[in-house]
This record gives C-alpha cells, sequence and structure tokens, in this order.
C-alpha cells in the first residue's frame, strides 16, 4: 500500500499541471483552452495509473496499439461512461476492423490500402470513428505519414473514389529538430485543404504547438511520468 499509493497522485498532480500549463499556453496564444483537446496518452500504462485521471473527470485517452487498448478499456469503458479513444499509433491493416469498433478518433491514416479497408469496415459496422491524416512533415525515412505533397491527392481520391472526408492531419516532427516548422508546415497544408483539426504537441512541445493551432494535443509522460525502457518512446 506503502509503495503503490504515491503513483496515482502523483499523476494527478502531473495532470492538474499539464491543465494549468495548456490553459497557460492558449492564453499566450490568444486562444480558448476548449478549442484545445487534450490526449491523455496511456500506452503501456495499466488501469492502475489510468484510474486516477478518470476519477480527476478526464475522459480522452490515446493508445497507440489495437490490442493493448482492446485489453485495457473494455472495463474502463464500463466504470467511467463518456469515454473517448484515440488511436495515435501505426495501423495495419488486418486491425482496421477492430480498430473501427474500439476508436472514435483514428490520427494515423497514412495510405490508400489502408484507407480503402478503413471505409468498408466503417460502413459494414456503420461506425464512424473521424479521420486524419498523418503526415511525415520531416520526409523521414523510418516515419510513417504522407509526404506533404502527396497529401492533395490522396484526399481528393478519398473523397471521390472512397467517400471519405478526413477531419484533419496529425504529425510528429523529427526529434531532432525544432517542431515549430514542422508544426507551422502542418497548420498551412490543413487551411490550404479546408480541414478543421491538428494533431500535433506532445509532453516536450505542447506549448509550441498550442501556439501554432493545434486543436489535439498528445500528452504521455508529461501525465503518467517515463514509460518503461522497453517501450519506445514514440511508436511507429
Ligand atoms: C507516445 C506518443 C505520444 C506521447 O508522447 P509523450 O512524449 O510521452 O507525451 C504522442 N504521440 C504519439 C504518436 C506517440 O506515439
Amino acid at each position: 500500500m506503502a509503495i503503490s499509493e504515491p503513483m496515482p497522485h502523483a499523476a494527478t498532480t502531473s495532470y492538474q499541471f499539464v491543465l494549468d500549463h495548456v490553459a497557460a499556453a492558449s492564453d499566450a496564444a490568444g486562444r480558448l483552452p476548449g478549442a484545445i483537446k487534450l490526449v491523455a496518452v496511456s500506452k503501456s500504462k495499466g488501469p492502475e495509473d489510468i484510474r486516477p485521471i478518470l476519477a480527476a473527470g478526464h475522459r480522452v485517452f490515446g493508445e497507440n496499439r489495437v490490442q493493448e487498448a482492446a485489453t485495457k478499456w473494455p472495463d474502463l469503458k464500463a466504470a467511467f461512461p463518456g469515454i473517448e479513444l484515440h488511436l495515435i499509433g501505426p495501423l495495419q491493416t488486418n486491425k482496421a476492423a477492430e480498430a473501427v469498433s474500439i476508436f472514435d478518433v483514428i490520427h494515423t491514416v497514412d495510405r490508400m490500402k489502408l484507407l480503402i479497408v478503413l471505409a468498408k469496415e466503417m460502413r459494414r459496422q456503420n461506425c464512424y470513428p473521424s479521420l486524419l491524416v498523418q503526415v511525415n512533415t520531416g520526409l523521414e525515412p523510418q516515419k510513417a505519414g504522407l509526404a506533404a505533397s502527396e497529401l492533395g491527392e490522396f484526399l481528393a481520391a478519398a473523397k471521390n473514389d472512397h467517400g471519405i472526408s478526413f477531419a484533419g492531419l496529425m504529425c510528429i516532427p523529427p526529434v531532432t529538430e525544432d517542431p515549430m516548422p514542422h508544426f507551422r508546415q502542418l497548420a498551412a497544408l490543413a487551411r490550404r485543404q479546408g480541414l478543421s483539426e491538428l494533431s500535433m504537441g506532445m509532453s516536450a512541445d505542447y506549448a509550441t504547438a498550442i501556439a501554432e493551432g493545434a486543436t489535439m494535443i498528445r500528452i504521455g509522460s508529461a501525465i503518467f511520468g517515463a514509460r518503461p525502457a522497453a517501450s519506445p518512446l514514440v511508436a511507429r
């Protein structure tokens, strides 16, 4: 008891700190805090870590693996009504059906083959999560996402050939670079395409992302503490 107890309290304190910091950053940017959705990234964290944040009233969570979410969330969803789940990690086509049934928002649509499977599943299940296109703003070969130059054609084909409209764009800037130009580029792309949602900003850079127009920030370690070393910091 004495050993396991401080953990939830620490997470709750960190959560409050992040909320305050989001409010301050949106204030500084002349934006309303209500316009920025905080996605609490609970990947690799167990129910014992997540429950205190739920108890504090938070309902929007991000996971990077379909299987992990399918195992972890049914019980929590039953215990806490109104939960909104976001998929922020890469999605394989053979997990698309399950992803459609579990997630309210999928941030990581990055290729036509996946979009086609998602479109088919959404119709079959009559279940329509919001979709974002992941854009590889840094053109990193190891990272998922469309090149900015491919975006227009992709969105047009999604709409015209498959009847799918996207809610917005998501990016993960290169870890070694100033994220600001990447956020700015993503915001400009979204504006050009008439898309309203911008998923950008993580624990280290969410204030910058808010200044650049983020509507969804994905915050893990700043709320839940560091993840186990075995878990990759940025999954792909
Ligand atoms: C893990 C992860 C996050 C959260 O990262 P933190 O730095 O812990 O806030 C955000 N976005 C994606 C895509 C992730 O995989």
